[in-house]
C-alpha cells in the first residue's frame, strides 16, 4: 500500500506529526519497532499507581502544548511545584548549605550565559569555579539535566534551553497522555524500519513486515539510533549521521521503591544521596503523596548501574538511603520497577545533549532532505530539546513542512 506520509517512530514527535496529518485527511501510517506506542513516554501500572518510567514533568507547562491536550482530554493536571524548586529535606543537607548550593548553581548558570554569549562553544565544565565547594553537586545536576557530566556538554546548547520555570504533572501519567493523543491513528507495532530508500520518485521504507512506499517519510527515532545506523539511508546521508553523532543521548533512569510508614516524610519532598560529590541519586519522597520513592540517577553513575541491572539500582538506592536514614530504613523499602534507557535497543539513552562545539547540530539534524525526507524528535529542537514538548513541536513542524511543500 502507498501512503502520503510514513512516520517512523510512535513517540511524542511521531504521534504529533501523525495526528496533524491524519486530521487533515492524509493517508498516513506510523511504523513503530516496539509492541507499544509512546517511546520514551511510558506510563505503567505498578504498586497500584500509574508510574512514568520516562517523561513525568510538563516542563515549561504554561506554554507546553501537552498541557492543553491534557485538558482537552479531561485529564487531571497537578500543579504542585517540583522538588527541585523548593528546599530539600535537611537530612544530610542543612538549610544554610542548601542556600549556598543554590547561589553556586545560579552563579554557574550566569557563567554559562556569559560564555555562550562569547560564541565560543566551550564545555560547560569551564563555567565551574576552580575548586568550588559545590562543584560535585552541580555536577550531579548535570547528570539530571543532560544525562552526562558537564565536560561532555556544550555551553551554548545548554544556554539555548528554554524554561519558563513552570512544571506540572499529569496525574494519570505523561506517557498515558501521549498515548491518548494517538487515538484513531493507523499504527503498525512490532515493525522496525531497517532501510529508507529516498532516491526514487517515492520514498521506499523497508521494515521487518515488508516494504511500504509514500510521498514522504518523517523519521523520529532517537539521534543515538540514527548515529548507530539502525536505519540505513540510501542514498547515504553523512551530514545527518555526523549531526546525530554530535547529539548523543545521556543516561538517566528512574527506580521506584515502595515506602512503608510513608507519612513520616513530607509529601513531594526530596533528598540527595550525597551533597559532597557527583555520582549520587535524587530521591523524590511521596510523589503525589503516594507511599513511594522515585529515585533518579544520571550520567556515568546511571550508565554503571545499567550494566549491573535492576539489583544494582536497588542496592545503590538502599546504600544511599540507609546512609542518610539509618540501617532500619532498609526494611521499609522494596523495589517496584526500574527501566534502563541506555540498554533499551529502541532508545539508546534518555535524552540528547550536544557535545562542545556542536550546538548547531540540532538544526542540521532537523533539516529536511529534498522535500521528501523529514526529521523530528526531541534532539531536533533547538531550545526545547530533551523534552516531550520539544518532541511534539518538531513533529508538528515536520508535518507542516510536508503539508506546505508536499506533492499530495
Ligand atoms: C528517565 C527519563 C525522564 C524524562 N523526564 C522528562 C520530563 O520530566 N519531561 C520531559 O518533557 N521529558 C522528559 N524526558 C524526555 C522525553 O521522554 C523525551 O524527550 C521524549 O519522549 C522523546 O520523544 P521522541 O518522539 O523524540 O522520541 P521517542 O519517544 O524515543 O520516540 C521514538 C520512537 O521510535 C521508535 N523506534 C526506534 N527505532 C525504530 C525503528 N528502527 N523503526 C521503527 N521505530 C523505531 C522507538 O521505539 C520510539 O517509540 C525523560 C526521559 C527519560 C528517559
Amino acid at each position: 500500500m502507498s501512503y502520503d506520509v510514513i512516520i517512523v517512530g510512535a513517540g511524542a514527535a511521531g504521534l504529533a506529526a501523525a495526528r496533524r496529518l491524519h486530521d487533515t485527511g492524509k493517508r498516513v501510517i506510523v511504523l513503530e519497532a516496539r509492541s507499544r506506542i509512546g517511546g520514551r513516554a511510558w506510563t505503567i501500572a505498578a504498586a497500584g499507581f500509574p508510574l512514568d518510567l520516562g517523561c513525568g514533568w510538563l516542563h515549561s507547562a504554561d506554554g507546553n502544548p501537552w498541557s492543553d491536550i491534557a485538558r482537552d482530554l479531561g485529564l487531571q493536571i497537578d500543579e504542585t511545584p517540583p522538588p527541585w524548586t523548593r528546599p530539600s529535606l535537611t537530612v544530610g543537607f542543612a538549610i544554610e548549605d542548601q542556600r549556598a548550593f543554590r547561589a553556586a548553581l545560579d552563579a554557574f548558570y550566569d557563567r554559562v550565559e556569559e560564555v555562550a554569549q562569547t560564541g565560543k562553544d566551550a564545555p560547560a565544565s569551564e563555567c565551574l569555579p576552580p575548586d568550588g565547594r559545590w562543584n560535585g553537586l552541580i555536577g550531579t545536576v548535570a547528570t539530571f539535566v543532560a544525562g552526562a557530566e558537564w565536560d561532555k556538554v556544550s555551553a551554548i546548547d545548554l544556554h539555548r534551553y528554554a524554561d519558563t520555570g513552570v512544571n506540572w504533572r499529569v496525574v494519570d501519567g505523561y506517557g498515558h497522555l501521549i498515548a491518548r493523543h494517538a487515538a484513531g491513528l493507523d499504527i503498525a507495532l512490532d515493525c522496525p524500519v531497517r532501510r529508507i530508500d529516498h532516491g526514487g520518485r517515492d520514498v521506499r521504507v523497508e521494515t521487518e513486515q515488508g516494504v511500504m512506499t509514500a510521498d514522504a517519510a518523517i523519521v523520529t527515532i532517537p539521534s543515538a539510533l540514527i548515529a548507530r545506523e539502525q536505519i540505513v539511508f540510501a542514498p547515504s546521508l553523512p551530514e545527518k549521521l555526523a549531526a546525530a553523532a554530535a547529539l548523543p543521548l545521556g543516561h538517566d533512569d528512574k527506580l521506584f521503591l515502595s515506602l512503608a510508614q510513608a507519612d513520616e516524610f513530607e509529601r513531594e519532598s526530596r533528598l540527595f544521596g550525597r551533597t559532597d560529590r557527583s555520582g549520587t541519586g535524587a530521591y523524590h519522597m511521596r510523589p503525589f503523596g503516594r507511599p513511594l520513592i522515585e529515585c533518579y540517577y544520571g550520567g556515568s553513575l546511571a550508565e554503571a548501574l545499567e550494566r549491573g541491572g535492576p539489583q544494582a539500582f536497588f542496592d545503590f538506592a538502599k546504600s544511599e538511603l540507609v546512609n542518610l536514614l539509618g540501617n532500619e530504613f532498609a526494611k521499609r523499602i522494596a523495589p517496584v520497577v526500574e527501566h534502563s534507557w541506555g540498554t533499551d535497543p529502541f532508545a539508546g539513552g534518555a535524552y540528547s545533549y550536544a557535545k562542545p562545539g556542536f550546538a548547531d547540530c540540532r538544526k542540521a539534524l532537523a533539516a529536511p532532505v529534498n522535500g521528501r525526507l523529514f526529521f523530528a524528535g526531541e534532539a531536533c529542537s533547538v531550545d526545547d530539546f530533551s523534552t516531550a514538548h520539544g518532541a511534539y513541536l518538531t513533529g508538528r513542524a515536520a508535518a507542516e513542512a510536508w503539508l506546505a511543500g508536499g506533492r499530495a
